[in-house]
């Protein structure tokens, strides 16, 4: 089957990937490269603390770490952290699922996939292409215009537009890079009224962050790096000495929840808010499949 993916963030190049897997003829068509997405300024741990809880997120979720485990990828390592939340707050979901969570009023600990996204998604660029996909770098304004058996609306924050779906808004992330001082945990404290986190990956820290509804320039602001600095600072005393690398702005595409239907030739997949990188393989479709389910799978699972 000609398959287009509108789309080359981590949503889109993990659908072409398991489709180019399952033997079809897939185009990726993208706007940016890679390292110009959204899933490039990420830091990559994966949990989804800013998602709201359901099943099928828990599900996306255990899914997704496992295929992380199970790579051999640049930028891809298994690594212990703390979670911190309010003492008063449940148990999220999604946590049952962490095999060696430990808990205590107001920390979960566990380990996870941390992901270092630019060198991951080079790497998953890369990969689909040896699989067999082309890409093609252009915006696209309609999907009906696309000459393809079938389309996989990919495209993030434009997803919505492409879809006539005026619910996904952006809500801004600024991140700071900071040079690893050999830090061997990540923590998010999701205690404090902005949450913050320390998301080591060897020779950088990824250090945030901010939630701006509505932020629609990409611009990083030298305040806002100076008082992630602060606050990650106060998380990590060992991040003292650090040098500040730089910094980056990214658009989260949020959406009261995740879009994954299928509308007669177009499967829809976007609105993964604050953890795309989180559901990417699991909102993709399981790999264990036979090749015609697992294309009937990425359709079809709501
Ligand atoms: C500061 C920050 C920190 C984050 N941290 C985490 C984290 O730790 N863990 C986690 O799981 N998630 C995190 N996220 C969220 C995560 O980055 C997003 O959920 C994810 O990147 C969404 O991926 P996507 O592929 O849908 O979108 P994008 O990465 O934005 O990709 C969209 C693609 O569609 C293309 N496109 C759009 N419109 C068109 C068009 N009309 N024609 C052609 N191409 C088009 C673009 O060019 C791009 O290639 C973070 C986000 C931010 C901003």
């Amino acid at each position: 089957m000609r398959i287009s993916v509108v789309g080359g963030g981590v949503i889109g190049l993990s659908c072409a990937c398991r489709l180019t897997e399952a033997g079809h003829d897939v185009t990726v068509i993208t706007a940016t490269r890679p390292g110009e997405t959204t899933s490039a300024v990420a830091g990559g741990v994966l949990f989804p603390p800013l998602t709201v809880n359901s099943d099928r997120v828990d599900r996306w979720t255990a899914t997704s770490v496992e295929e992380y485990r199970s790579l051999d990828a640049p930028g891809v390592r298994m690594l212990r952290g703390t979670f911190l939340i309010p003492r008063d707050a449940p148990l999220p979901s999604w946590a049952f699922s962490m095999p060696d969570l430990d808990h205590e009023p107001g920390r979960l600990t566990f380990t996870t996939a941390v992901v270092d996204t630019p060198a991951y998604l080079t790497w998953l660029a890369e990969r689909v292409a040896a699989l067999g996909a082309r890409t093609e770098y252009r915006v696209v304004s309609r999907l009906d215009d696309l000459d393809a058996d079938l389309v996989v609306n990919a495209a993030g924050l434009g997803g919505g537009p492409l879809a006539g779906d005026g619910t996904v808004v952006p809500v801004g992330g600024q991140v700071v890079h900071l040079a690893d001082p050999g830090l061997t945990e990540w923590i998010v404290d999701g205690a404090s009224p902005v949450l913050s986190h320390v998301i080591p990956h060897g020779r950088h820290v990824v250090c945030g962050g901010t939630q701006e509804p509505g932020r629609t320039d990409v611009t990083p602001d030298p305040g806002v790096t100076a008082d992630i600095v602060r606050r990650c600072r106060d998380l990590v005393p060992a991040l003292a000495g650090a040098a500040v690398l730089g910094s980056k702005v990214g658009l989260r595409p949020f959406r009261p929840e995740v879009r994954l239907d299928r509308d007669g030739d177009v499967i829809h997949c976007y609105g993964h808010g604050g953890a795309g990188i989180t559901l990417a393989w699991g909102v993709r479709g399981g790999r264990r499949r036979s090749r015609g389910r697992r294309l009937g799978r990425l359709g079809h699972r709501i």
